[in-house]
């Protein structure tokens, strides 16, 4: 894996790789990389000839009450982790690097940023959207992978590179779990023992929506109370909300069908946490993408 850390020499291997025939791949990440990520660069190597990892944890995205400066890093592990997954290049740029006169061009995508994390990160999809919209132009045409356990990020993105006509096709993977149902984050390393066993009410609660879904139950505002009385019900958890919505414009609805997110967000201790089921739920039968738990974790080499 070739390190590169400003943006002059990322634009120009990645025009030498497509000058080449080869076409990239982009997964975008704040590094302290776990199989979540890990997932993202396999989608990435399986789709793509030349797989770019960036990794900065960019603070346009957080709040001045957030984890900022906490935020977890370990470079040299993660750049072990892109080696052993074939990455061709990490990219690992400093603040200066990327905003080198301060952040005053934005890119908003309305509407669906005023929802669910966007309601209590005020700003923070701006700041996802302006980083990702620099990361899509300094890297150029390519592939990019975002984790479905961002499901809103997704879809804001998803948007933008749409509305914008930006050259590159957006590609969801699934949420990497571990084997007790916990969505993997770089954030659960602030996890106490006891609040990571409170937190794993997340996903339980998301499985019982499910169920209750799958018995027949289509009232969303029921299957919201439940879900809202079981996060509630742990001391430890303090919820941000529960919500069912619409899976394309991400507005509430009142009855399950169609294409569906069920979205949680709580904080526990120092970390908040979020977690979510997409689903279709048609006349005739549910698919719904729970995530996947990865096969035992390949130690980096
Ligand atoms: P982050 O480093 O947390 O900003 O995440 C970088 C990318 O990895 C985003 O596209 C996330 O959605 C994705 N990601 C994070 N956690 C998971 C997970 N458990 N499963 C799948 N993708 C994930």
């Amino acid at each position: 894996v070739k390190i590169i850390a400003t943006v002059g020499e990322l634009r120009a291997a990645c025009d030498t790789a497509r000058a080449a025939g080869k076409s990239v791949g982009l997964v975008p990440t704040m590094g302290f990389l776990h199989a979540g990520h890990r997932s993202l660069m396999g989608a990435a190597r399986a789709d793509t000839d030349f797989v770019v990892v960036t990794l900065f944890v960019n603070p346009t995205q957080f709040g001045p009450n957030e984890d900022l400066a906490g935020y977890p890093r370990d470079l040299g592990r993660d750049a072990d982790v892109c080696r052993a997954e074939g990455v061709d290049v990490l990219f690992t740029p400093t603040v200066d690097q990327m905003y080198p006169t301060g952040a005053r061009t934005t890119v908003h995508v309305a509407e669906l940023t005023d929802r669910l994390c966007g309601a209590s990160r005020p700003g923070h999809f701006d700041g996802v959207t302006t980083i990702v919209a620099k990361l899509f132009s300094i890297v150029g045409a390519n592939h990019a992978f975002f984790g479905k356990k961002d499901a809103q990020q997704l879809a804001v993105v998803t948007r933008m590179a749409a509305d914008l006509n930006l050259p590159v096709v957006v590609i969801g993977c699934s949420i990497v779990r571990e084997p007790d149902g916990l969505a993997l984050s770089s954030r659960n390393a602030y996890l106490t023992a006891t609040e990571r066993a409170a937190a794993l009410v997340l996903s339980r609660s998301l499985r019982a929506a499910m169920a209750s879904i799958e018995a027949g139950q289509r009232d969303a505002s029921f299957v919201r109370d439940e879900l809202e009385t079981a996060i509630a019900s742990e001391s430890l958890g303090q919820l941000d909300y529960a919500e069912i919505v619409d899976g394309a414009d991400l507005q509430p609805i009142s009855r399950i069908a169609g294409s569906v997110l069920i979205a949680v967000a709580a904080q526990f201790g120092r970390a908040r946490l979020i977690d979510n089921v997409a689903l279709v739920v048609s006349p005739t039968g549910i698919t719904a993408d729970l995530g996947v738990i990865p096969a035992v974790e390949a130690t980096p080499t």
